[in-house]
């Protein structure tokens, strides 16, 4: 019930609406460098996994968050950008990186930036390249990303199976990236926010040592973003870590949804107490803090390609 970390009052807005987080990276066991990087700052929360090799990926992952955290409509902590302004920025992190590096390298991206809609609060996912960002809501744990790389237009084309997909010697090859090759457009997702949705953006170095049931299994049973995140890291050591690993876990909590605000509207006792913010668990009719009865509001839970894959 408490406000339990500085991060969590940080990021609480007016509509009392929260986000708590942690982070991480680690070289791995096997890479002499560090190509990833990644930004948690509300409200943006993305990985980038940088290629290239001889620290030509590690601008290029570096170019791309710093574009993206110096965003105006980003950087103010405001929570009213669009696709299209985000396929802007990632244009111009495209442009950066290809006058830094003679586009030699490249780098993914993935994530959520965090908007709202008619006070409504989303996840507005971005994915160019392999980087996931995958979301545990109501208990359900989906991949909302769609890698762009060979071995996904293999299952997709039904010639390979997901399983076989992790093991496959080109599952590496991504097939859109920002600072190389000729694709650069992103996809983007509009998503709800959940009470207690967790968001979970990494890099490949996490999904290419566990699996989605072992990361289900941590994400699910760990409390706090910043253990999870650890929890995480220290499993794809353990599992080998071949490759740069990099993790952002995101909570949100007292969310405002539809329900809540057809609840708070008329209020009771509004006059004498209207000019404090109310936390979510005084609000009369309890129906924020357990998942019984917001479900049919949610819409997409796991509908991935019913959400407007490819904005224009
Ligand atoms: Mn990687």
């Amino acid at each position: 019930m408490n406000s339990q970390s500085a991060a969590e009052a940080a990021t609480a807005n007016e509509s009392g609406f929260g986000l708590s987080y942690g982070y991480g990276t680690d070289r791995g066991l096997r890479r002499e460098l560090n190509e990833d990087s990644f930004i948690a700052s509300d409200p943006v929360f993305a990985v980038a996994d940088g290629m290239g090799g001889h620290e030509a990926g590690e601008i290029a992952s570096g170019l791309c968050v710093r574009t993206l955290g110096s965003f105006p409509q980003l950087a103010a902590g405001v929570r009213t950008a669009s696709a299209a302004e985000l396929q802007e920025c990632l244009l111009a992190a495209d442009a950066r990186i290809r006058s830094a590096t003679g586009a030699r390298a490249g780098t993914t991206l993935s994530g959520v930036v965090v908007v709202e809609q008619m006070g409504l609060p989303y996840w507005l996912v971005m994915n160019i390249g392999d980087s996931r960002t995958y979301r545990l809501s109501q208990g359900e744990f989906a991949q909302v990303s769609v890698d762009h790389s060979e071995v996904q237009e293999m299952v997709d084309a039904g010639s390979i199976t997901a399983e076989e997909a992790t093991v496959h010697p080109r599952r590496h090859v991504v097939t859109r990236a920002l600072g190389t090759g000729d694709e650069t457009e992103a996809d983007f997702w509009l998503l709800p926010i959940q009470e207690g949705d967790r968001i979970l953006v990494c890099s490949d170095g996490l999904t290419g040592e566990l699996n989605d049931d072992h990361i289900f299994r941590i994400l699910s049973t760990v409390g706090h973003p910043q253990d999870a995140v650890d929890a995480l890291i220290q499993a794809a050591l353990r599992a080998g870590g071949r490759d740069n690993v990099t993790v952002v876990v995101v909570d949100a909590k007292n969310v405002l949804n539809d329900a809540g605000v057809a609840t708070t509207a008329p209020r009771p006792g509004a006059e004498v107490e209207d000019e404090d913010t109310l936390p979510r668990h005084e609000l009369p009719a309890g129906d924020s803090t357990d998942d019984g009865g917001t479900s049919e509001a949610s819409g997409a839970p796991d509908g991935n390609e019913d959400n407007g894959n490819g904005k224009e």
